[in-house]
């Protein structure tokens, strides 16, 4: 734990521990179905409003993102799209048009555990969060729990790059197979 440093911008306020396990819960579930892990969930003061994980392959819907699934729920939940005095814990650095998403949902903080150099869209690739073109900023807490984050994401990419060279053997072998019998005289 001693290496993991959360760049906060909030002072009088410290992100839950327990809420973040809750969201890394939800990313599992997510790796579990052979979703890319990224889980969410919304808290309105002790008020659980939603949780949520990636669904991209079960949907088949390119939106159908963690964090835009949980924001859904909360706006259901708390009737209104103003996701005000909410807190959105989420096991990566959300991508541009999640952070959009929360922008327009006006959520006052977010706390993600892996930050996504390459794609991120909060404060990485693009900086939507802090945006002064856009009429809301956000607050965020990078890395936290990030070392859970990391050991999830590397296992099931690791898996997912296996299961593919598995495949491709196997598509190998196939095709070998097939050339062979064209190959063979009758
Ligand atoms: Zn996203």
């Amino acid at each position: 734990m001693d290496d993991i440093e959360p760049t906060s911008q909030t002072d009088a306020w410290a992100p839950s521990e327990r809420l973040m396990r809750m969201a890394l819960q939800q990313a599992q579930c997510a790796a579990d179905e052979g979703e890319v892990p990224v889980g969410a969930v919304i808290v309105q003061g002790q008020r659980l409003v939603a949780k949520a994980y990636n669904q991209m392959e079960l949907l088949k819907d390119p939106t159908a993102h963690a964090e835009i699934l949980a924001i859904t729920q909360a706006a259901a939940a708390l009737e209104d799209w103003r996701l005000e005095e909410t807190v959105m814990y989420v096991s990566k650095e959300p991508c541009p048009m999640c952070a959009g998403a929360i922008v327009q949902a006006r959520i006052p903080i977010v706390v993600w555990a892996l930050t996504d150099p390459q794609r991120g869209g909060a404060m990485s690739l693009f900086n939507m969060f802090e945006n002064p073109a856009l009429n809301h900023q956000v607050q965020w807490v990078s890395g936290f729990l990030e070392e859970d984050a990391k050991k999830m994401f590397q296992g099931f990419f690791r898996e997912l790059r296996e299961e593919r060279a598995r495949k491709a053997e196997i598509t190998v072998a196939a095709r070998r197979g097939a050339s062979n019998r064209r190959a063979s005289p009758q």
